[in-house]
């Protein structure tokens, strides 16, 4: 046995991969920029940040060096009773950030856990209460990873099917719209006045997995509204949305009633290592302070905070913080809604929608839009022959490029894209 590709058949399991059909992967030797260079040297162009992660390209020559630096200081540190100063930085210097009524970070490894940890603590914050609240309100179409609680607030579909039976029930609202908005508000005054509702959880202004779906900032401060008039918890999972992709630093940040707890991960160390955060507001630490030892938060991970991973984290916040990025992130999205404008006509398109550094277009199908809509394979098979990486949500197509892509890197894709939807129609 020898090339990489037959021993990665004979010896490995990829995450969302048919077994049966799924092409070979591409053997990624080097990455550098926006790109990936394959073992066949083609350079294919990263339009979608590596799953939504890499904010200022790939082997960023100033994080590379924090983090080869952090490898000789302190690769690793137990975290339970040890502290370490990238964490205690890290800590500081995130909610400078974050929305001012945030006072605590609590670390762990990824967005699944940095969920699952926002609903362990919702859930025993209300215990510690001595109050009976253990229901979520959740969106329809939501996506909040594949642990068992983020399954479980997430919506029902084929990814999570086969558990269902284990899955905890939530209160499902629809995404909001000025014309169901009045009804929403109607169903959380019912759902909220049965008095057990712990917490409710969203993806402020994006529903990523979901296809893009994009809500407006002023109909989600009325639902937040709604539910904390009933005491419940506000859950922003931040996880894809933070950081600049939606064009401002958090998401949050375009609400007026702020959430208690914000989840992160994927961009908070620039793409570079495992990491999660999740924040909290000082009245939810507060009721973890208590004599009684079972009042204690008995959650954490093996690599909780891990140390270079904070290091990564902290190169990407400098720089994040420099005027350049956040002058990137408003190029990205004067680009998109120029080219939202020249297309959003055309015939192949249902729907073209732009947030911030993000662009979708909803394919025309006679398939309903779903994850497993066959569009699927022809887009990511049209797109990786022109060397770009370009994986789609079902029939949702879209481009979610580092911030240091180019105009004219983003011109490229956007021919492409053109050209795909013209082919499109045709075929
Ligand atoms: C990706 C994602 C998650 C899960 O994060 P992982 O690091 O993949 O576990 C959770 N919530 C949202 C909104 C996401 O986009």
């Amino acid at each position: 046995m020898s090339t990489i590709t037959e021993k990665d058949k004979a010896f490995v399991w990829h995450p969302f991969t048919h077994l049966k059909y799924a092409e070979k992967p591409i053997n990624i030797v080097r990455s550098e920029g926006v790109y990936f260079i394959d073992d066949k040297e083609n350079k294919i162009i990263d339009a979608i940040a590596s799953w939504w992660v890499n904010l200022h390209g790939h082997c960023n020559p100033y994080i590379s060096e924090k983090v080869a630096e952090q490898l000789s200081i302190n690769e690793h540190s137990i975290f339970s009773g040890f502290t370490h100063p990238n964490a205690v930085i890290l800590a500081e210097r995130l909610l400078k950030h974050l929305p001012a009524n945030l006072g605590k970070v609590f670390y762990s490894d990824n967005g699944s856990t940095a969920v699952e940890v926002a609903l362990k603590m919702t859930l025993q914050y209300w215990n510690n209460k001595d109050a009976t609240r253990t229901t979520f309100i959740a969106f329809e179409n939501a996506y909040h990873g594949d642990t068992f609680g983020g399954m479980s607030v997430g919506e029902r579909n084929v990814f999570n099917n086969a558990f269902s039976p284990l899955l905890f029930d939530v209160e499902r609202i629809p995404l909001p719209t000025k014309e169901n908005l009045d009804d929403i508000l109607q169903q959380l005054e019912r759902i909220c006045g049965k008095g057990n509702c712990a917490g409710f959880v969203f993806e402020p202004l994006v529903q990523g997995a979901a296809g893009m779906l994009m809500y407006e900032a002023s109909l989600l401060d009325k639902l937040i509204h709604h539910c904390r008039s009933h005491n419940v918890l506000i859950i922003a999972d931040e996880v894809m949305t933070g950081f600049g992709r939606t064009g401002t630093f958090f998401a949050s940040d375009q609400l007026n009633n702020k959430p208690d707890i914000i989840c992160l991960s994927k961009g908070l160390t620039g793409g570079y290592m495992p990491l999660g955060v999740t924040a909290c507001s000082n009245e939810i630490y507060q009721a973890f302070i208590q004599d009684d030892k079972t009042k204690t938060f008995f959650h954490g991970h093996s690599y909780t905070a891990n140390p270079t991973a904070c290091s990564a984290a902290l190169a990407s916040l400098d720089l994040m913080e420099e005027p350049v990025t956040f002058e990137h992130i408003a190029r990205i999205n004067k680009s998109h809604l120029q080219f939202e404008s020249e297309i959003n006509k055309h015939e192949a398109c249902k729907d073209v929608r732009v947030c911030g550094t993000i662009i979708a277009i909803e394919l025309s199908t006679s398939d309903r839009t779903h994850y497993l809509n066959n569009a699927a394979e022809l887009i990511s098979e049209y797109f990786i022959k022109r060397n770009i990486l370009l994986r789609p949500l079902g029939n949702v197509l879209y481009v979610l490029p580092p911030y240091c892509i180019t105009s004219a890197e983003l011109d490229y894709i956007y021919q492409h894209i053109k050209q795909f939807l013209d082919a499109y129609l045709k075929r």
